[in-house]
């Protein structure tokens, strides 16, 4: 089975719509998501792009900071505290990567936690460290929507490997599954012997950003495969793992493209209105 990212992805925006039109009607504030874009980093502009325009469908107001390349550091906090005092503002996206001269660890601790819908804060990795209430990176968030999408309700006790520790994919990922009492293995480019992990895995995640590193003939039967990876191949679009080998022996696998990109935008709309009613409820 191949898991569809882009419908669970549809389908919950239609939710997310219409959750923003029921604050609405109570005269709740629209939800707002400030994104900075510093630069001019084709890739980055794209996804601001499809970041506004999915905003836009489910009734969050996008408000764009396009700034130059030069931009330093200090006007760059300096918007940052401007946003986090702005009650209009629910949400703020810093688009990674930032030109070379900016620190992206600073720039991101500046944002409000209560603010980071991206869930990279220190505060909200801590948060989630400790399986308390915060904002959870989107692209580990939604491959968690996509195994309950798959039928993986429940995790208890299932080994799951996770192929790739990055801050913004694989350690979140695994402090997710973690949370749901699965049995987690982390791996890495130091890794031994990947096959053989990769081999145990009930639930596999890889986000590593090589093409199909992950051969079909190393997946267990009857796996869950999360796909988060995205490799540009002769103007194609490849995962991580080899899809249609793996489909052998997999009971469910997210396809690149159409599974975890959807879903990664889908939870920045979920967390944007999360955002929202957490100010709603300071302010009450
Ligand atoms: P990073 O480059 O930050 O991390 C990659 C991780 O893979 C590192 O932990 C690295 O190990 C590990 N790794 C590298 N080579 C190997 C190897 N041969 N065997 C095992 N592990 C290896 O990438 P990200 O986490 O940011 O992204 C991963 C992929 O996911 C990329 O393709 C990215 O484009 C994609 N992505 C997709 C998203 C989506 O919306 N679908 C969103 C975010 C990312 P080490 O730490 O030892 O260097």
């Amino acid at each position: 089975m191949r898991i569809d990212g882009k419908a669970l992805a549809a389908a919950r925006r239609e939710a997310t719509a219409e959750a923003v039109r029921r604050r609405v009607s109570q005269g709740l504030p629209v939800p707002v998501l400030a994104v900075i874009l510093v630069g001019d980093d084709p890739a980055s502009q794209v996804y601001v792009r499809n970041k506004e325009n999915a905003c836009r469908k489910a009734g969050i107001e996008p408000r764009t900071w396009r700034l130059p390349a030069d931009t330093s550091g200090k006007e760059l906090l300096d918007l940052i505290e401007t946003l986090n005092r702005d009650q209009s503002v629910h949400g703020i996206l810093v688009q990674m990567p930032l030109p070379a001269h900016l620190d992206e660890q600073a720039v991101i601790a500046a944002i409000d936690p209560d603010k980071d819908v991206d869930g990279l804060h220190p505060v909200n990795a801590g948060r989630l460290a400790n399986a308390l209430k915060g904002f959870v990176p989107c692209t580990p968030q939604g491959a968690i929507a996509l195994l309950e999408q798959a039928g993986l309700a429940d995790m208890t006790g299932l080994k799951a490997v996770v192929v790739g520790r990055s801050v913004l994919v694989g350690k979140p990922m695994a402090q997710l599954l973690l949370n749901r009492n699965a049995t987690v293995t982390i791996c890495h480019s130091r890794t031994k012997d990947l096959a053989a992990h990769v081999a145990e895995a009930d639930i596999l995640v890889a986000a590593v950003g090589q093409p199909e590193l992950i051969r079909g003939d190393w997946i267990k039967d009857g796996a869950y495969v999360i796909d988060v990876g995205i490799n540009r191949v002769d103007g194609h679009l490849v995962g991580d793992v080899q899809t249609e080998a793996a489909e052998n022996h997999a009971a469910a696998i997210t396809p690149v493209p159409g599974g975890c990109g959807p879903m990664t935008v889908q939870m920045l709309l979920e967390n944007t209105l999360l955002a929202a009613q957490l100010q709603d409820d300071r302010e009450s």
